[in-house]
């Protein structure tokens, strides 16, 4: 299968979910042309020696050559943010003797929830922040989970805590949620917080991570958002509902679509930025896209493919192949959002203990 024919995701190709066994594979990417890609079959490639040091070869095809959207390299940016953030943790800590501290609950045994997990523990590890690791078996009461968020809310070492989410069925996830103090909900779930995210003139205490990650990918590419159309594909309360009030925040004209909008290629074809958070294999094709239009992808969608080593490969929810000859710039899947969301965490993170220890 070629990787440029979206249409046989949908059609054919199974969405696999997450729980699925097996890591996740990532592309490795140099400079801004990715390589290593499973599922390509270029028939017309080329080798290009790239200047880096030391001076590498890579072999793209003609398609790859060609398409002209820039490439919004979240994996880079969020690297960036990361070092910004040691520098900031070690330079608290050497003024006032704080160390931030993020708290993690996982309750369950899903093998994805506890990568998820594993990761925002490592990267916490990288920039220098403490953290706290809560387990709880699947079978857990809620008042048990409630009791460890009470002691975290007055924890003074734990500026973030992180519920991880989904919980196990029999678990009330907005009187969880509800229980942790608006103060410390760097996940910004928090009605309240995102209560403020929705009005004008109030201030959340925190964005929700990978809406969050979205816009900074925006600003630090310098695209601008003020007075643009924007279209959110996605309504969900965790990305695309805050994704579309945040770019509302900045002056965009924003449409959502969902499930139930008719003609979304009309919609989305008017937009100078699309945010497509769906969870739909490939499902934004290249003619739904306006010319220069500017793409972020949040969907993560693994789909089978023999030729990859784990025999999947993860797809957004935009047909990457198709888009990146029409739009100006657009996130690649993985390496665009993914990173962006543990970063925004640390960042949310060390702005919590600033704040509560009124460090500028
Ligand atoms: P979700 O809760 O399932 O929400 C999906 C949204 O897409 C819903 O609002 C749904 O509409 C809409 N939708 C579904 N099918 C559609 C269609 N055919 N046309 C238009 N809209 C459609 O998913 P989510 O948690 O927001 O996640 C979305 C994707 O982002 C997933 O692939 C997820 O893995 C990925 N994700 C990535 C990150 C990251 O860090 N990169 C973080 C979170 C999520 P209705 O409201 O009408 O049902």
């Amino acid at each position: 299968m070629n990787s440029a024919d979206c249409s046989s995701h949908s059609a054919t190709a199974r969405l696999l979910h997450f729980g699925s066994p097996g890591a996740i594979y990532l592309r490795r990417f140099v400079g801004s042309l990715h390589v290593g890609r499973c599922g390509s079959n270029p028939t017309h490639v080329k080798t290009l020696r790239l200047r880096s040091n030391p001076p590498k070869t890579i072999t793209v095809t003609e398609a790859e050559v060609a398409a002209s959207a820039k490439i919004i390299d979240g994996k880079m940016v969020a690297k960036e943010i990361r070092d910004e953030i040691t520098t900031e943790v070690s330079r608290m800590k050497d003024a006032i003797g704080v160390v931030p501290g993020l708290a993690v609950m996982l309750i369950g045994e899903r093998k994805d929830s506890a990568t998820y997990v594993r990761n925002k523990k490592k990267a916490c590890e990288s920039v220098g922040i403490n953290s706290f690791e809560v387990r709880l078996p699947e079978d857990s009461a809620e008042t048990e989970v409630l009791k460890f968020i009470s002691d975290f809310n007055d924890d003074p070492a734990v500026h973030g805590i992180l519920v991880q989410l989904p919980l196990p069925k029999h678990m009330n996830e907005q009187n969880i949620l509800n229980a942790v103090s608006i103060e410390k909900d760097v996940d910004g779930f928090h009605p309240l917080n995102i209560g403020r995210l929705a009005m004008r003139g109030r201030e959340p205490s925190f964005v929700p991570c990978t809406p969050k990650g979205c816009i900074e990918l925006l600003h630090r590419y310098g695209f601008q958002i003020k007075g643009k159309k924007a279209v959110v594909i996605g309504r969900s309360n965790i990305v695309g509902m805050p994704a579309a009030l945040l770019l509302q925040r900045e002056d965009a004209t924003v449409t959502i679509v969902h499930s139930r909008t008719q003609n979304p290629e009309q919609i989305v074809k008017e937009a100078d930025i699309v945010i497509s958070a769906v969870g739909q294999p490939d499902m934004v094709r290249g003619t739904w896209l306006k010319p220069g239009a500017v793409v972020i992808d949040v969907g993560i969608n693994p789909v089978e493919d023999a030729t990859c080593p784990r025999g999947y490969r993860l797809v957004g929810d935009v047909c990457y192949e198709e888009a990146r000859k029409v739009v100006s710039a657009i996130t690649p899947v993985p390496g665009g959002v993914g990173p962006m969301t543990i970063a925004m965490l640390l960042s949310n993170t060390l702005s919590s203990a600033k704040r509560i220890h009124n460090f500028q």
